[in-house]
């Protein structure tokens, strides 16, 4: 209890992966900015400028996000929890607090999650109720950078690795090989790495986004999907809210929109209590 939270995750797995996030992102677009960018444009004009725009604005996105999602404290500490155990409640041991619905232990963090969804390896914290946004949000962004990135390297990777059909992707699955065979050069294996790299990052937050989609718009955590839970199901636009908060609409756009969420994360409107509002 009362711990202070570090933006540093605790364990070496955490660490890495976060190390890999907060260097990787500012590396792709020291990249794209330096290296692909003049390669198509050799003055500053107003596509340079509108490409500028457009990185800063998802980069910015990423990292107050991320920032966020590390700084929110998703557990119930500063919360009122009961002495008495409530009928749906729990006793968590190792805190030695009663916990309401929802919420769950995590080992790593050491401590009880409100609405608990799942532990982030790359953040080195929990997501729970009251930092699934900037999760979600950021997560978004990076899917979209990376999209943004591949889509505008498209042209010069081609132009560098200079193959076509399947030994152009075969090139990209192991430049290595291809660098042995002479078919690449050294600058082209760099430049295939980066680019595979790339796409690796793109399956992965799309993959991770279908799954978080498929769960909010259910009105369920990873947890509660897994073990097929629907209790919380309202309805898809009260789902969306209880994680994007009141102003939902535009939430996305930026972490400096405030948008507060309806509940507490400790009481929860369960599915056959609900009856949905004539007007929101
Ligand atoms: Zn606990
Ligand atoms: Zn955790």
């Amino acid at each position: 209890m009362g711990r202070t939270k570090t933006i540093v995750p605790r364990t070496s797995t955490d660490r890495m992966l976060f190390l890999l996030m907060v260097v990787g992102i500012p590396f792709a677009v020291l990249w794209l900015g330096f290296v692909i960018l003049p390669h198509y444009h050799d003055s500053v004009n107003s596509v340079v400028v509108m490409h500028i725009v457009s990185a800063s604005f998802i980069l910015y996105n990423i990292f107050h996000n991320m920032f966020l999602v590390i700084r929110t404290d998703a557990s119930g500490r500063t919360s009122y929890l009961p002495s008495v155990l409530k009928p749906g409640w729990r006793y968590c041991a190792i805190c030695q607090v009663n916990y309401p619905p929802r919420s769950y232990h995590c080992h790593v963090c050491e401590e009880c999650i409100l609405k608990r969804d799942h532990h982030c390896k790359f953040t080195g914290c929990c997501i729970g109720y009251h930092n699934h946004r900037y999760f979600l949000v950021g997560v978004w962004y990076i899917f979209i950078g990376a999209l943004y990135g591949i889509c505008y390297q498209w042209e010069y990777v081609q132009s560098t690795i200079n193959l076509h059909g399947i030994y152009f992707f075969l090139s990209l699955l192991a430049p290595h090989f291809a660098l042995l065979f002479g078919a690449i050069s050294l600058w082209g294996v760099l430049v295939a790495t980066l680019h595979t790299l790339a796409l690796a990052t793109l399956f992965m937050t799309g993959y991770l986004l279908v799954l978080q989609l498929w769960a909010i718009l259910r009105g369920q955590t990873q947890y509660e999907m897994k073990h097929n839970i629907h209790d919380y199901n309202l309805s898809v636009k009260q789902n969306i809210i209880d994680v994007l908060g009141r102003r939902w609409k535009i939430a996305w756009l930026s972490p400096i929109i405030s948008s507060p969420l309806k509940g507490d994360g400790i009481n929860f409107r369960k599915a056959n209590e609900y009856e949905p509002p004539k007007d929101i």
